[in-house]
């Protein structure tokens, strides 16, 4: 839900990033004991690639956090969000910057508010856009990073969650995720014409897509080039699978 110079399609309905903001830094090592219960890891992955395909919804614990709804982020509203744009004042709605017509944004207030929260909590809850009930903020745990250094309340609660696993096998998944997401904030260089996902989130959906090439044999063997050309030919094949 930030604002890049064009909007980054990341697959799915999962856009959250609109507009990019510089600045972000790797999750730090978590304590194993305190902390929020962010649930079984290989569920979550199930149930986050599911969102990323537009089969499923985003199911996030998140108690009182408000963090996504007052972190100046611009909400993305497609025209296939009916219900959010029958209750969305039209005042509050403005063009998506490179989207199609149809295409908008909600803006946020001098606090960083969604101007839709309330005391309560989201006064359209019901009607909210995809955006919002794709909005899932454990990707950035899996993929080892933070949001950008200005979302703090966010950032807070990544640093909060704690997954657990069953098995060695899905710690290996969530080592695969992190040495996606560095590679390709480290390595953008490898990718044709250096371009390579940059905001935070979409390094982590874009990890969470193409992990699997991180778990191949004889990774230390190959190019960067030719980690990059895998990474794209599986962001594809994920992208094949995406309801659209
Ligand atoms: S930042 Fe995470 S926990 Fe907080 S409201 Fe957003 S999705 Fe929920
Ligand atoms: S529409 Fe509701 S859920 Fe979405 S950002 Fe605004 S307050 Fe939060």
């Amino acid at each position: 839900m930030r604002v890049a110079a064009a909007p980054v399609m990341l697959c799915s309905r999962y856009v959250i990033t609109l507009f990019k903001i510089p600045g972000w830094s790797r999750a730090p090592m978590m304590d194993k004991h305190d902390g929020i219960e962010a649930g079984d890891f290989a569920s979550w992955l199930d149930n986050a690639i599911a969102t990323l395909q537009g089969r499923s919804f985003s199911d996030v614990p998140c108690g009182d956090c408000r963090g996504c709804c007052r972190s100046a982020y611009f909400i993305h509203v497609r025209p296939t969000d009916k219900a959010a744009l029958s209750v969305l004042p039209k005042a509050m709605l403005s063009p998506a910057p490179g989207w199609p017509a149809g295409h908008r944004l909600i803006g946020y207030d001098r606090h960083g508010a969604c101007p839709m929260l309330k005391p309560a909590g989201c006064s359209i809850y019901a009607q909210r856009p995809r955006t919002c009930r794709d909005y899932d903020c454990r990707v950035f745990v899996a993929a080892g990073i933070e949001a950008e250094a200005d979302k703090a309340e966010i950032n807070r609660r990544i640093r909060a969650w704690r997954f657990t696993f069953a098995n060695e096998s899905d710690q290996r998944v969530l080592e695969a995720i992190r040495a996606a997401a560095s590679f390709l904030r480290d390595k953008r260089h490898a990718f044709p014409g250096g371009r390579a996902p940059s905001a935070p989130s979409d390094i982590a959906v874009m990890a969470i897509k193409v992990y699997p090439v991180f778990l191949g044999p004889n990774l230390a063997d190959k190019a960067d080039t030719e980690i990059a050309t895998e990474i794209i030919a599986r962001s594809r094949v994920f992208d094949a699978d995406c309801i659209a």
